[in-house]
């Protein structure tokens, strides 16, 4: 794994160290090729977050999102569309996974206040063949993963997104 701009090792962006594997910060090492999950605290929890998703698709209530999920509906809207005809099935029918539910989990973990290694980060594989990987890093990571399924489930931060930027763009009068 090398920082392709720079050719070094990516390092953790608490402490600095290139085993980032080991030092208790990553929150989630994630291969965008492939739309995996590859380790960190994140990795230990997918199965959490897949599960409430492939309950709330089976119940086949898509228009809770809007209220159960806010500001991330949008992207869950295309989620759904990826799963709705196996949902009739029930929920082990469904499989919630690909590039959509990668970048809900990018969103949950930016929002839970994760940090992310400005990469861009690949691992060698053979010519053609490299993978590109998003590195995120916390203090606690537990605690992050917590933060950021906490937020999937009850919108929190959506309510929070609404008015990003309140009062400090005012003067349009
Ligand atoms: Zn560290």
């Amino acid at each position: 794994m090398r920082n392709e701009d720079t050719n070094e090792s990516p390092v953790c962006t608490v402490c600095g160290t290139e085993e980032f594997g080991d030092c208790g910060h990553l929150v989630a090492d994630l291969d965008i090729t492939f739309s995996e999950c590859e380790g960190g605290a994140l990795y230990e929890r997918l199965f959490d977050f897949t599960t409430a998703l492939e309950i709330v698709f089976a119940a086949n209530r898509s228009q809770d999102f809007q209220s159960n999920f806010g500001f991330y509906a949008r992207i869950l809207g295309g989620l759904w569309h990826e799963v709705q005809d196996d949902a009739a099935g029930g929920p082990e029918n469904i499989v919630v996974t690909g590039p959509i539910f990668l970048k809900l989990l990018i969103e949950l973990l930016r929002d839970a206040g994760a940090d992310e290694y400005q990469g861009p980060v690949i691992i060698d594989g053979g010519p053609g063949n490299s993978t590109s990987c998003m590195l995120y890093f916390s203090k606690n990571p537990e605690t992050t993963i917590q933060e950021a399924y906490r937020s999937s489930c009850r919108g929190d931060l959506a309510r929070r997104r609404r008015h990003p930027q309140r009062g400090s763009s005012g003067g349009r009068r």
